[in-house]
């Protein structure tokens, strides 16, 4: 029987190794994590992650063929292929912060593979890394070995967060990057006999190592970049009356473009578009092309500049001043159907409105109030760990509450700020809202989710991203 084990029992780790396992009863699978409350809870019936379908999945193998530990060094030491989904974000202090990625849980991890190994291994990069990261990997690994043989592959993950597990079942790829030498070979076809289970043959790339590690960079800053140029055109159709669902739908039509991903909004969020740009601008300085550097960086400043003009559009509409104030927040996880809320816009748009002194009363269907009031009390630099390691600040913000309910939220309130773009904000009572809310009653759509027109129809004034302003 082969055996699977998995570091790192995240977002990533988590859902892929669930889907591995169900795919392949005959594989058993072991998904292993230093931090013992995120076991106890994949074991539990309240699991870590919210992922639509997650649940079912695992209910179907956990115990069968599927096994969450804390045992790390046990189940490595058993297996014959170890994932490495550990977390990379980007470093804080010394050479490249801010920009390089922190491999720090990606090197200790290979220096315990090498420790504890009495067998030959496939080691699998499966969390995000700089291009060339298996080169350093294989240097720790092969130094450590005592004679064991490991064959490094990158095999990156392009699931995203809220659709994770259809993406995990049809996969618009899989790629595989490895050494060109007969080992190297070897071992993408054993992995490649893994994903083969459901993954039609025509969909699994293999690539060399860099190319593997280098696509995923790419492919994170390709998409990072069509939401920053979309957001870009936002700001000039609010200055010009054009409306940006009509300019996308325009040039979405073009087959050359396509319509996907063409959504303006308050700016993207989630662990992974802006870390792994600001690696790829790392990279390029590190390569000497700061050129190309500054090309990449202009997405991420974008991103930022897009929750700016938002927050400056609520306290200029709003008589420029927001100062106890009170305004509802609809959603705060970085996208729909996910409780995940690193890098979210919300936490910016939040803290700018904190800054002009207002009431916050925020609604989020799956955020957990803790989580809300830790990431909006928390320095930025501790956002970027994980968070098992985050400081928790003791200090509450006094000016925030978290409520679970829309309607509470907006009792009382001035305005509303729409963040994520969770379906049910589109079917909510609006009448009841704006007969409970402080007049004049403002919405600012920051994922154009409202029908702007019945809004205005109830009484709302209604600003909504790279759209016509209300007269
Ligand atoms: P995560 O923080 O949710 O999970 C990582 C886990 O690794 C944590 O639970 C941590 O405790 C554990 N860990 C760290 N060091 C360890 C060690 N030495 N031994 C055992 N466990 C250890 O991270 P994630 O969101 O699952 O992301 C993992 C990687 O996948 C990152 O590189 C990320 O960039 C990449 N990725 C993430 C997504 C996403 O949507 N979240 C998508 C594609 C790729």
């Amino acid at each position: 029987m082969v055996k699977i084990c998995c570091i790192g029992a995240g977002y990533v780790g988590g859902p892929t190794m669930a889907v591995i396992a169900m795919k392949c009863p005959e594989i058993e699978v072991v998904v292993v994590d230093i931090f013992e409350p995120r076991i106890l809870a994949w074991n539990s019936d309240h699991l870590p992650i919210y992922e639509p379908g997650l649940e079912d999945v695992v209910k179907q193998c956990r115990g069968k063929n599927l096994f969450f530990s804390k045992d790390v060094e046990k189940h490595v030491a058993e297996a014959d292929i170890v994932f490495v989904s550990v977390n990379t974000p980007t470093k804080t202090q010394g050479l490249g912060a801010g920009k390089a990625a922190d491999l720090t849980y990606w090197e200790s991890a290979a220096r315990m593979i090498a420790d504890v190994s009495k067998s030959d291994k496939i080691v699998v990069e499966k969390s995000t890394v700089p291009v060339k990261t298996a080169e350093a990997i294989e240097k720790i690994l092969t130094h450590n070995s005592r004679g064991i043989n490991f064959q490094i592959l990158s095999n990156p993950e392009f699931l995203a967060e809220g659709t994770a597990i259809q993406d995990l079942f049809n996969p618009d790829r899989v790629l595989i990057g490895g050494r060109e030498s007969p080992e190297g070979q070897k071992a993408i076809e054993a992995l490649k006999d893994v994903y083969a289970h459901w993954v039609p043959v025509e969909r699994i790339l293999c690539t060399n190592l860099w190319s593997a590690e280098l696509s995923k960079l790419a492919a994170n800053a390709f998409l990072a970049q069509r939401i920053s140029s979309v957001n870009a055109m936002s700001a000039l159709c609010e200055a010009t009356g054009a409306d940006v669902s009509q300019v996308s739908h325009a040039i979405g039509k073009d087959t050359r473009i396509g319509p996907k991903f063409l959504n303006a909004s308050v700016g993207f969020g989630g662990s992974c578009f802006q870390k792994d740009i600001l690696n790829l601008v790392y990279i390029c300085e590190c390569n000497g092309l700061p050129e190309v550097a500054n090309y990449w960086k202009q997405v991420v400043k974008v991103n930022e500049y897009q929750k700016t003009r938002f927050v400056n559009r609520v306290v200029s509409s709003m008589f420029n001043t927001v100062s106890g104030k009170k305004i509802a927040i609809f959603g705060f996880a970085f996208k729909k159907d996910t409780g995940d809320t690193r890098e979210t816009p919300a936490i910016g748009v939040c803290q700018g409105l904190l800054g002009d002194k207002a009431m916050l009363s925020i609604y989020d269907p799956q955020v957990p109030q803790e989580q809300i009031q830790r990431d909006l009390s928390m320095h930025k630099s501790e956002l970027d760990k994980p968070p098992h390691l985050r400081a928790v600040s003791p200090i509450a913000v006094e000016q925030v509450s978290c409520v679970w309910d829309a309607y509470e939220a907006t009792k009382g309130a001035h305005g509303i700020c729409i963040l994520t773009e969770w379906d049910e904000f589109k079917t909510l009572d609006y009448q009841k809202i704006y007969d409970d809310m402080q007049k004049p009653a403002f919405v600012f759509d920051g994922r154009n989710v409202v029908d702007v027109d019945q809004l205005r129809q109830i009484g709302f004034i209604v600003y909504s991203i790279g759209k016509p302003l209300d007269a």
